[in-house]
């Protein structure tokens, strides 16, 4: 079994759940990208078909457990989303729908669906789900994972169990990383980036993109600082169409700008960004009122590149808007 680091209310909660014979037929998972929402599905599964849980949660040895940690349970499918932008579409739905109805082979078996990330699951496809939600056969299971509930529309959210996931303290982040075998220099530069997200620290540390992200947010940012356009329009130009590296980069960037408005009311105030010197830079030249700006400008960025707009031409408007905003 993975362990899950923080979070123990959460799992308190659920193992309650278990004993009390209340597991709920269809759960939400929702938090931050990098806060473990998969690992509770996973968890999620386990406490279902565990053939010795206990008090403190599934067993993690017996074969069920074994099988859904490596991801090969027969009993758990792993909806796969499918096109460019990664989403749950009616037609994804609807095979689903025709799969429940096909009885497990065994009485004790069931039948556990994850819908992973479901930052883009249509609103046809959630139509198509609902029924299947609300009166599902016994032996069937629904677990979604979604950074923000309201991914989901309020039909489908009144008939799950919605459980928020949370990203840990930064010591249960080194703690969970030293255990995962990272060395002390890495922890310490992931944790200064990404504090106690496990996930994307762990990112930080592995994947060269993640990086490369993070340079790219610094860059930018510091063009900010200096109002240099040039430079701002240059360093965005190196995305391309890369919607998902535009995404990050984004929030990321929304990230310090939340920060800069925080930490201009509060020095000594906790940070979520990547660049807290930036951050305290930009506190110094925003006023609350523009930061608001700059985030919602952010933000219909981040709409556009959602709705399929050219990454590109979104950008340059970010950009624009930027330049404006700070002149
Ligand atoms: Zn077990």
């Amino acid at each position: 079994m993975k362990k899950i680091y923080g979070n123990k209310y959460l799992l308190s909660t659920l193992n309650n759940m278990r004993k009390n014979n209340r597991l709920a037929q269809s759960v939400i998972f929702y938090g931050e990208k990098g806060s473990g929402k998969k690992l509770f599905a996973d968890y999620y599964a386990s406490l279902l078909l565990c053939e010795s849980p206990d008090d403190n949660g599934p067993c993690g040895k017996c074969p069920a457990c074994r099988n859904v940690n490596s991801g090969t349970h027969p009993d758990v499918y792993h909806v796969a989303s499918e096109g460019k932008l990664e989403g749950y579409t009616v037609k994804i739905a609807r095979e689903v729908s025709k799969d429940v109805f096909i009885k497990p082979n065994n009485n004790t078996a069931r039948k556990i669906y994850i819908f992973r990330d479901c930052h883009n699951i249509t609103v046809q496809a959630q139509n198509a789900l609902l029924k299947l939600i609300e009166e599902p056969p016994p032996y069937a299971c629904f677990i979604f994972t979604a950074e923000s509930k309201s991914e989901f529309l309020p039909t489908i959210i009144s008939r799950c169990v919605c459980f928020g996931v949370s990203v840990c303290t930064e010591e249960e982040a080194a703690h969970s990383l030293t255990d995962s075998g990272f060395g002390k220099e890495e922890i310490s530069a992931a944790i200064n980036c990404f504090h106690g997200n496990i996930g994307r620290c762990t990112g930080y540390i592995l994947d060269d993109n993640v990086r490369k992200q993070v340079d790219l947010t610094k860059r930018i940012t510091n063009s900010i600082i200096r109002r240099d356009e040039y430079e701002l329009n240059a360093a965005f130009f190196t995305l391309g169409n890369n919607r998902n590296d535009i995404h990050e980069i984004l929030s990321m960037i929304d990230s310090l700008i939340r920060d800069a408005a925080i930490l201009s009311r509060d020095s000594s105030a906790g940070t979520i960004g990547c660049f807290k010197e930036a951050s305290i830079k930009l506190s110094d030249m925003l006023t609350v009122y523009q930061a608001v700006s700059i985030h919602n400008a952010i933000e219909k960025g981040c709409r556009a590149i959602e709705a399929n707009v050219n990454g590109s031409l979104v950008l340059a408007g970010v950009c624009a808007d930027i330049m404006e905003i700070i002149a």
